[in-house]
């Protein structure tokens, strides 16, 4: 293990909207808590900095206090006074976190909720701000800054722009975009209101958006930034092409400092063998826990548990176009079917589609093999991942997508479409041109519910008529490394070739 300070351990800070299990709304939760340990492992010294929402987990963080300074940003005009806290994650090592409280009458995060409000664009610019001005202020010596979606893209273009010249530029910038669905694009003189330069940045080869006429803070960010990465190499070429949304040209540009990595799952949060959200824990080589999950489950949902082999498909996700809702809502007609079970837990952050499946939970009320939880329950989460044989996730497109992977550490076999992250994780059991020791689930390509019934179908028909072969297949999967170790060493690397490369310079 190096040590921070010395010539290989880096100062690591994280910017992010994110961080479980204190502020979690999807999977860039899992990603900053989960790379933050592995690299704090590594001998690094890694800091994160996250808004102190009012809705946040305060019971996950030890020693939350107020810091005896005051630290002021710009915004609009105007200095503004932030609180800053502190406290660390045990959840994740201790990890270090600091949490900015903006003194603005907007009250930018006591807003009960995450995102969705008609002010994002504003909040998360005073947020990068702030996070810059507090690292600026604290005049530590940092190597990497990397800053994670839209919400803290505005770092980049505002430390090269405004930082840097103040002598604050030892650090090089590292983005990553977890998904290029949100790129954050508005009217180009709402970016001022940070202190960015209107004029300087709103260029076709800066921040202007490459279709609409407005500025973009994730093209920015891919400008501005000295290293950018995307969560799973398949997604990585799919989004230089349509997958970029209308990034694709900024990213073929810049495509020498772009590179994709796939994310890992924290494997002590998702572990069976010690899960304290599970009735019992239990691991490949004993399964009767597994089974013990599956049975429990049963009987808290109100579930027909006259057969204990019949099979129990799972599904956890937010229900938003990208995840592919049509097919979800054809797997569950599709489960009941095939004679098998299905649970889904999800919720939508989309009214309509929050509606439509009220509808469908509401007409499978008393149905006794099918049940919709439509609400966000983390501990309910790991129960589900545990007693549940297949797990669907049928996605038009998906970044890295975690849920593929927490399913099969829990032994729950993934039935996937072949898209960005699922493709470079699932590998479809009767695939013959893939290695037999890679095939551990069942994937389809067309986003049809054609395709989508056809895997299930395979996956059902194992299940039912090989069961040895499918616990073979349990076992395989539960095994299987999805730890962040492999991961972690990626950005250790990309971080250190930029540092040598900024030391070299100057
Ligand atoms: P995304 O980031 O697009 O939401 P990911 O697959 O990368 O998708 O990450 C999803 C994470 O959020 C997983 O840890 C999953 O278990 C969790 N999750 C999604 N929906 C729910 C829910 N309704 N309740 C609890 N956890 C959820």
């Amino acid at each position: 293990i190096t040590l921070p300070g010395t010539s290989s351990g880096l100062h690591i800070v994280h910017i992010a909207a994110e961080m479980a299990p204190v502020a979690k709304v999807g999977g860039l939760a899992d990603v900053i808590s989960g790379l933050g340990k592995a690299l704090q492992k590594k001998g690094h010294l890694v800091e994160i900095i996250l808004p102190k929402y009012d809705c946040m987990q305060n019971d996950q963080v030890s020693n939350l206090k107020v810091l005896d300074v005051v630290v002021q940003s710009y915004f609009e005009g105007n200095l503004f006074n932030n609180k800053i806290w502190t406290g660390t994650v045990e959840a994740y090592a201790g990890l270090p976190v600091y949490f900015i409280e903006p003194q603005h009458p907007a009250k930018f995060f006591w807003r009960a909720q995450y995102y969705g409000e008609h002010d994002d664009f504003k909040r998360f610019a005073y947020f990068s701000r702030a996070a810059l001005e507090l690292l600026y202020q604290s005049q530590k010596k940092i190597d990497i800054i990397h800053c994670h979606d839209w919400q803290t893209a505005f770092v980049a273009p505002l430390y090269w722009e405004a930082y840097a010249n103040l002598g604050f530029n030892s650090a090089r910038i590292c983005f990553t975009c977890h998904n290029f669905e949100y790129q954050g694009a508005a009217p180009a003189q709402d970016l001022a209101c940070c202190g960015l330069d209107v004029e300087q940045l709103d260029r076709e080869d800066r921040m202007r958006d490459n279709s609409h006429g407005r500025i973009n803070v994730v093209k920015g960010a891919i400008v501005y930034s000295n290293i950018v990465t995307t969560v799973s190499p398949t997604y990585a070429l799919e989004v230089r092409s349509e997958g970029g949304r209308g990034l694709q040209d900024s990213l073929k540009l810049h495509s020498r400092k772009f590179v994709g990595i796939l994310n890992g799952i924290d494997t002590d949060t998702w572990n069976p063998s010690t899960d304290r959200h599970l009735k019992v824990q239990y691991n490949a080589n004993d399964l009767q826990g597994k089974a013990a999950n599956k049975a429990a489950l049963r009987k808290q949902l109100n579930l027909s548990s006259t057969n204990a082999s019949q099979p129990l498909v799972g599904c956890i996700t937010r229900l938003v176009p990208q995840k592919g809702v049509h097919l979800i809502r054809h797997a569950i007609y599709k489960t009941a079917e095939l004679g098998g079970q299905f649970v889904l837990l999800g919720s939508s952050p989309v009214p309509h589609i929050q509606r439509e499946f009220e509808g469908i939970a509401d007409h499978f009320q008393n149905n006794n093999n099918i049940r919709l939880l439509l609400k966000y329950d983390d501990s309910l989460s790991h129960w589900i991942y545990a007693a549940s044989d297949m797990f669907i996730v049928p996605s038009m497109f998906e970044p890295c997508g975690l849920t593929q992977m927490i399913a099969m550490r829990y032994g729950s076999v993934p039935i996937v479409r072949k898209t960005g992250g699922l493709n470079d994780s699932v590998f479809d059991f009767d695939d013959e041109t893939i290695p037999k020791e890679l095939r551990n689930g069942f994937t389809f390509v067309h986003p049809d519910e054609k395709a989508l019934s056809g895997a299930m179908e395979r996956a059902f028909n194992y299940y039912n008529r090989k069961p040895e072969i499918w616990k073979q297949l349990v076992q395989k999967d539960m095994r299987i490394d999805f730890s962040w170790a492999s991961s972690a060493s990626q950005y250790e690397d990309i971080y250190q070739r930029a540092v040598a490369r900024a030391r070299a310079a100057a």
